[in-house]
């Protein structure tokens, strides 16, 4: 009997799984029961061929119209020509051999429908396969695995030129006759009050369903595994963190936090008030907090954040801030500077009296300054400690971090989380996680569903809405030269702009490093839900023109000397250095620039209020919730902000209806969930999702949002009951693979 972890070999044999595990990457007989399918063809219903694409491995199910051999020209041998067909298309296959192949020409004799597998091709206009694996469907010469296709659904399997769909399909049989699944994942009363099948059954049915209702069973049922191992391994981060004590760090009268707010200039919103109020309370209790803070762009989370850092500093404990870029890093560094003015230069000259002191702690920081700023920590001189991801190596100490807040980010997984955390020595300290754009309930609930949640839903008053309109180049040409117009207008009017093109140009060795979709692809530069590191061709062959996509350097260069001529044009891309990009910045901010042209390094955080105009290039390069945090750039002050979303992609383009969507509407909760229909789960979830093998291979967290809502109450009810499953020994092993799986994930990203 072989159970999950079972190497392959002693099911199948040495040579299968060979084959396997060189091809596909599968080693254990769970590795092999997880490969599903990726589609089912109804015995006897012909695959479309109109549809294969060159260059494609396919497992086609066909009929041969005819066959033919010929001698080969140059060479001794013969070809023979099989053409097969769907009723429609048509597919020829090509096979040599060096003497006659009469008893091919038999074998595939015409009407003979069979699966043919192999890699697609073009000869002369005409789609081919050249040498074909095989496997005919008939009767009699079907042979030994003629029962096998007996069932209404074959399975098709993604299939590599060594490794065939069916011999795939073979050695799934194999493992699943010998399978022995002793401990369920999914608790019994469970599995009866839903109606769902057992382990093994679901296993068998979705790779060997009888029929189409079989399958879906089987479908739902390992839904069901994902979203409920998830949700468990969840609901006992919670409890486990909530076990823990932390340091309370309630208000103190007359502190920092009180000079804060007296120097504020503005009046905080309701949604502000409520969740600082909520985080005051945690930060007071004896646990540690748990809490996500999101909200849509530009509603004042930093501050939000700011005031919890204070409230913690002012009771005698460090705050570390963590931002997903260096320049968000500088940003905040430098914006929590002023705001705080002479509260937070403590011992310097002019510091008030209980004063603190900011650090800056960024990965491109020269040595002297970088021990400096570690000694800040450690000493716990520095009462904020403001850093990008080079806060989480391990030679980072604080005196006594008190709270963690993690800005603009969701790609940061549960074990970043546990690294910041594990500073804290004995105790834990306090997490505040910020998000960057409104997220998507189930997307809160399987990335999130260890926290405590609190929205911010509205912006701060006296804010003109931001204007959004396509410059659709394809019909309205003249419409581009508006666009220069309009930023002219504003920089007459004092205000400034941003100019995003997609790439930064002048690539050495062409464009290495570079996304085709955003720009920048480092770690240091990308960040938060909008990140879009989509690497195959589903959505951006959608109406994106032939050409490379626009680069800074050539359009800052264009535009300086034509169109925006006598404008002072700045540029920022992700190859300044970092001291650059910091003198950029500031220059931006302080209004030496009018016009920035920039990759999307300035896409998450940056905050500029008089900066008015959004001027998007090649938009439909960028995804949905991306344009929305780049127009969030703009409309941050009191003069109303104006996005142009640039396209050359024709009228009728899915590129443009994600655009005409964008622009219809600034509610991020609307358009988060339109980005989760265009991006695969992993790009979507981060971190450990996105791993070699994701562990959300079924679930779809659009459609299965109830499926995720109900796991997660089911998960929540018997974590609570049974926190450390001893009652469960099948699902205990699944969430200890789950979580095993994250930290392969993790370490294979560090
Ligand atoms: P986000 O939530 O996108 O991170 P920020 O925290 O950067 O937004 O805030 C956006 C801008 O709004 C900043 O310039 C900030 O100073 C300002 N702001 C924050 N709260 C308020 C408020 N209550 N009234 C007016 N302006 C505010
Ligand atoms: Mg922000």
């Amino acid at each position: 009997m072989a159970v999950h972890a079972d190497p392959l070999r002693l099911v199948i044999g040495d040579k299968a799984a060979t084959r396997l595990a060189d091809n596909l990457d599968i080693h254990t007989v769970g590795d092999l029961l997880g490969y599903y399918p990726r589609r089912y063809d109804k015995r006897g219903e012909l695959t479309d061929l109109v549809g294969l694409k060159d260059g494609e491995y396919v497992t086609v199910q066909a009929e041969v119209a005819s066959a033919s051999s010929r001698p080969m020209r140059n060479r001794r041998g013969t070809i023979s020509e099989v053409v097969v067909t769907d009723g429609r298309g048509r597919l020829t296959l090509t096979f040599f051999a060096k003497g006659r192949q009469d008893w091919r020409e038999k074998e595939l004799a015409p009407g003979t429908r069979a699966l043919f597998s192999g890699q697609v091709s073009s000869f002369r206009g005409k789609r081919q396969l050249t040498h074909p694996e095989y496997e005919l469907l008939g009767t009699g010469s079907a042979g030994v695995r003629a029962a096998e296709y007996a069932a209404e659904l074959i399975p098709v399997y993604r299939a590599t030129g060594q490794m065939q769909s069916w011999k795939i399909a073979d050695s799934v049989r194999l493992a699943l006759h010998s399978l022995d699944v002793p401990d369920d994942p999914l608790p019994l009363k469970l599995r009866q009050r839903l109606g769902l099948y057992g382990y093994a059954d679901a296993l068998r049915g979705i790779h060997r369903p009888v029929d189409l209702a079989d399958k879906d069973r089987a479908v739902l049922r390992l839904k069901w595994d994902e979203a409920f191992t998830l949700q468990v391994r969840l609901a006992q981060r919670r409890l486990a963190a909530a076990d823990y004590t932390a340091v309370p760090r309630p208000p103190v009268e007359g502190g920092l936090l009180a000079a804060f707010d007296a120097g504020l200039p503005f009046d905080l919103t309701l949604g502000q008030v409520q969740a600082s109020a909520q985080i005051a309370r945690d930060l007071a209790g004896e646990h540690p907090m748990n809490r996500l803070l999101q909200g849509e762009v530009g509603s004042g989370k930093t501050v939000v954040a700011i005031r919890a850092m204070l409230q913690v500093v002012d009771a005698v404990g460090q705050a570390a801030l963590l931002a997903p870029t260096e320049v968000l890093a500088q940003q905040h560094y430098r914006s929590i500077a002023s705001l705080l003015g002479p509260l937070g230069m403590a011992g310097q000259l002019g510091g008030a009296d209980h004063a603190t002191r900011l650090t800056l702690l960024t990965g491109s920081m020269g040595a002297p300054a970088r021990r400096k700023a570690l000694l800040e920590a450690a000493s716990g001189g520095a009462g904020i400690v403001i850093g990008t991801h080079a806060l989480l190596e391990d030679r980072v100490q604080f005196a006594d971090l008190g709270l963690v807040v993690i800005d603009e980010q969701h790609r940061f997984g549960v074990e970043q989380r546990d690294a910041l955390r594990d500073k804290a020595g004995d105790g834990r300290p306090h997490v505040l996680v910020m998000t960057a754009t409104p997220i998507p309930r189930t997307v809160a609930m399987t990335v999130f569903g260890d926290l405590d949640m609190c929205t911010l839903t509205e912006l701060p008053r006296g804010r003109a809405p931001i204007a959004t309109h396509l410059v659709p180049v394809a019909e309205r040409p003249h419409y581009l030269a508006r666009t220069w117009e309009r930023i002219r207008e504003e920089v007459a009017a004092g205000r400034q702009a941003y100019v995003v093109c997609p790439r930064i140009g002048d690539e050495a060795g062409g464009g290495s490093g570079q996304d085709r979709r955003g720009a920048d692809r480092s770690f240091e530069e990308t960040a938060g839900y909008a990140l879009d590191g989509q690497d195959e061709d589903d959505g951006d062959g959608d109406g994106a023109p032939a050409r490379p996509p626009l680069a800074v350097l050539d359009l800052a260069a264009q535009l300086s000397e034509h169109e925006l001529a006598g404008l002072r044009v700045g540029i920022m891309h992700g190859r300044l250095a970092p001291d650059e990009k910091d003198k950029v910045m500031l220059a931006f901010a302080d209004g030496l620039i009018d016009v920035l042209v920039t990759t999307t390094v300035v896409e998450v955080g940056v905050d500029v209020p008089n900066a008015t105009v959004m001027v998007i290039m090649d938009a439909e390069r960028f995804g949905v919730s991306q344009l929305h945090q780049l127009r969030g750039r703009v409309g941050r002050g009191s003069h109303g902000g104006l996005c142009l979303l640039v396209t050359e992609a024709p009228g009728e383009s899915p590129a443009r209806e994600r655009l005409a969507a964008v622009a219809s509407t600034t509610d991020g909760f609307v358009l988060s969930r339109i980005d989760l229909t265009q991006r695969r789960e992993g790009d979507v979830l981060g971190t450990a999702q996105a791993g070699r093998r994701s562990s959300l291979r079924l679930l779809r967290l659009l459609e299965d949002e109830d499926l995720i809502g109900q796991a997660r109450e089911e998960a929540v009810e018997l974590v609570g009951r049974d926190p450390a499953l001893a009652g469960y020994p099948g699902l205990a092993a699944a969430v200890e693979a789950l979580a095993e799986h994250e930290r392969a994930a993790f370490l294979e990203k560090a």
